[in-house]
């Protein structure tokens, strides 16, 4: 087990990390500082509380040199206004000893304050997107000095819908830069961006924060569709003793918006919801019902679900099975928290058990099959997602627009093969009427005569 010892840091992290109190780095800390300090992109699978700031911090201040360069050399974005000042409370904390100057910028305040204290000059900057991206548009914020980029909690901001502003964002960077993204759950998204602008990462990733696997018991059930999923669910939670704080967690909002209408039609009002389409008041609202125990089911999103820390919740109900397995790791960790005993259920299609096996695989345990009870009744009836699954299914010679060959890689996009006549109003004019429209052709008639 690695030390701060090992980490060979400067005194006056030494001395911050004493003022703060940590004796020992995490687990996600360990994992993180030796590629970091290498130079790798680095993609952390870690949620909040696992002491990734610290992670991503210490050997980004560790290989920080002095400079008086007023442009920043880091750059790390988050989500949210909570978490800029969060994140700089923390680094604060790390440069009490140093002079590196730490900046944070987030939308909804005065522009120009923040213009004047970037003027100053700056070493490390925390911003939110949209922000950031305002400032560097006016010219104030360099980015052009950048040589670290830190996204942090990527799946939220994604989820928020910030993915073109980081785009944009990361057309102002210097291409030579070390990129860093933590996150704590991987969805498609996550992974669409990396492929796109990281350069083979390197995943470190701490599964479970907190919670460990054996307070929580395990098992799964093999299930055809939604329609006997949602019987089974409903059969299951109608035991209000055993099943008094539930979570059920699904892949995604339309999912979450349609088994919350689905359940509430037969336990009413004692269902809430979360996803990131809702208003913050009505997720607050959600999560305090949940909490307080006015609601005994939650239907959340992987996302949303992330910073709740509800005690005693007594079933986690995998309702689908998530395509990234650290997802579940995660889900399951919001059961079986302090010591009490915790039970999760897995639901897998067919088409999910590849994702079972993944889990599986990076637990090294298999997770006990129950058997659907005979009372559940087996649907034959498919939501919209599930036909067009077993049309292709049933189809497999069915060619489609897709499995059309595309042009050849050397030729024009379709919309790129129009050729460029110029002068389209004076062409449309001169077929509508049939003779020059401009004084300037005085050889049009002539020409046409001949
Ligand atoms: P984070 O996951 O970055 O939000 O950190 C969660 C909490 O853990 C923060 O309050 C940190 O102050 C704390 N923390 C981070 N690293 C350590 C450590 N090595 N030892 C003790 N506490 C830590």
């Amino acid at each position: 087990m690695l030390s701060f010892e090992d980490f060979k840091l400067t005194t006056p992290l030494i001395n911050a990390l004493k003022d703060l109190g940590y004796v020992k780095p995490t687990a996600i800390q360990i994992a993180a500082f030796n590629v970091l300090c290498a130079g790798k992109d680095v993609v952390g699978i870690a949620q909040t509380g696992t002491g990734k700031t610290l992670a991503y911090s210490l050997p980004i201040i560790r290989n920080l040199k002095y400079s008086s360069d007023e442009t920043p050399r880091v750059l790390i974005m988050v989500p949210t206004r909570e978490l800029v000042v969060q994140v700089v409370n923390s680094l604060e904390a790390l440069n009490l000893y140093t002079n590196n100057r730490v900046l944070g910028v987030y939308g909804g305040t005065n522009i120009n304050t923040q213009k004047n204290q970037i003027s100053k000059g700056i070493d490390i900057l925390v911003a939110t997107p949209g922000r950031l991206y305002d400032l560097a548009l006016s010219r104030v914020l360099k980015l052009k000095n950048i040589q670290k980029l830190v996204i942090d909690e990527v799946d939220v901001m994604l989820d928020l819908g910030f993915r073109h502003q980081l785009i944009n964002i990361f057309d102002l960077l210097p291409s030579r830069r070390q990129n860093i993204m933590f996150s704590a759950t991987m969805t498609s998204d996550v992974d669409a961006l990396i492929t796109d602008f990281f350069i083979n990462p390197e995943r470190i990733s701490v599964a479970l924060s907190g919670t460990p696997l054996k307070n929580i018991m395990q098992f799964r059930y093999e299930v055809p569709n939604y329609y006997t999923k949602l019987n089974l669910v409903r059969l299951l939670t109608s035991d209000l003793e055993v099943y008094y704080r539930v979570l059920i967690f699904v892949s995604n909002k339309r999912m979450a918006d349609r088994l919350f209408l689905s359940l509430s039609e037969c336990f009413q009002d004692e269902c809430c919801v979360i996803h990131s389409n809702k208003t913050q008041n009505y997720r607050l609202r959600s999560i305090e019902q949940f909490r307080s125990g006015v609601n005994r089911i939650l239907v959340a999103t992987d996302v949303m679900a992330r910073g709740l820390d509800i005690d005693d919740v007594s079933h986690v109900i995998n309702f689908d099975t998530p395509e990234y397995p650290e997802n579940y790791m995660h889900r399951i960790g919001r059961t079986g928290r302090a010591k009490r005993k915790g039970i999760s259920l897995l639901f897998s299609k067919e088409n999910e058990m590849d994702y079972k096996n993944a889990i599986e695989e990076l637990m090294k345990i298999k997770i006990d099959k129950l058997e659907i009870p005979n009372e559940v009744e087996i649907s034959k009836e498919l939501i919209e997602e599930e036909r067009t699954q077993i049309k292709e299914h049933y189809n497999p010679h069915k060619k489609t627009d897709l499995d059309k060959p595309g042009p050849a890689f050397h030729e024009k996009s379709e919309k790129n093969q129009k050729e460029n006549l110029g002068g389209s109003y004076k062409r449309i004019i001169a077929k509508k009427y049939k003779k020059p429209k401009t004084r300037g052709d005085k050889n049009y008639n002539r020409r046409k005569k001949k």
